[in-house]
């Protein structure tokens, strides 16, 4: 799943292709893609595309006084269509926009597609007032953005919320926005902190490492994600620890370790993170006694 570095980039290569570009039409592909009913995409119609930002893992394709907030979710990719295409495989939506001078004369007009590879089909769009869209649903219930995040507020998190280990409550949505699976690995190593941690426990001392480990793997993120055309797929994403059980780490040379869940996979090193000591699955431990 694309995290905060990839959707950041991919929001600024499209808003310096399409910004200002009037837009023409929006097409769900699909009964399930557009997540809303009003305000109808259709205010949208004519005006030009201010910018494509973000908010946590989502994507903001602002208007004024509409912005469509598109979420990838697992597979999804908001890629420029140049096939157009009346039945695009994994298509789900689609974004006409209107010539301009410039465009090559008898070119299709530009448009943007959003496509879902596999089978869950939960990517989609909301349509949404500009003007309240971040305190509107799904940007409402958003935790603050992990990169901005100072320490003292991430310790008030810790103290607030409920008790969690900290691997999860970095892929809390509602704690921070933005951090996955894989930063949320690469996070707890470069801060040294188990994944298994339990966030009542890590202070503000444990919050100061956090921040410090976001902001480096997340700058680190960027850098990567803002020299590539398009946005990566995650086996060529930057990982020190992520997707790397049995290499050494290259911090210290121990074996990275992975613990294996249904859905994600967390990855560590016992020697940088847990004191040599080998983390286990509860879960299972229990249901194997
Ligand atoms: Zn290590």
């Amino acid at each position: 799943m694309p995290e905060m570095p990839e959707v950041q980039a991919h929001a600024e290569r499209l808003t310096e292709s399409f910004a200002g570009r009037r837009l023409k039409a929006f097409r769900p592909l699909t009964f399930t893609a557009l997540k809303t009913a009003t305000p109808p995409p259709d205010q949208a119609y004519g005006l030009p595309l201010l910018q494509v930002g973000r908010r946590g893992k989502f994507l903001l394709v602002t208007f004024e006084p509409v912005t469509f907030v598109v979420h990838l979710m697992q597979g999804g990719r908001l890629l420029v269509d140049t096939k157009q295409s009346s039945k695009p495989r994994g298509g789900q939506a689609r974004f006409l926009f209107e010539h301009r001078a410039g465009d090559p004369p008898g070119s299709d007009p530009p448009a943007l597609l959003l496509t879902e590879q596999g089978t869950e089909r939960r990517a989609g769009v909301w349509c949404l007032a500009s003007a309240s869209a971040l305190t509107t649903l799904p940007l409402a219930s958003l935790g603050p953005e992990a990169d901005s995040i100072d320490a003292a507020t991430l310790a008030a998190r810790f103290t607030k919320m409920p008790n969690t280990r900290i691997h999860g409550f970095l892929r809390d949505q509602h704690a921070v926005a933005g951090i996955g699976r894989r930063l949320a690995n690469e996070v707890c190593h470069r801060a040294e902190v188990s994944p298994f941690a339990m966030t009542r426990k890590l202070g503000i001392d444990g919050a100061t490492a956090i921040v410090a480990a976001i902001q480096e793997c997340v700058a680190e993120g960027l850098a990567d994600e803002r020299r590539r055309p398009d946005m990566s797929s995650s086996k060529e994403r930057p990982s020190h620890v992520h997707g790397r059980a049995g290499q050494p780490c290259p911090v210290c040379g121990d074996t990275i370790r992975a613990v294996e869940y249904a859905s994600y996979t967390v990855n560590y090193c016992p020697t940088c993170q847990t004191n040599g000591k080998l983390l286990a699955d509860n879960t299972t431990s229990k249901f194997l006694k």
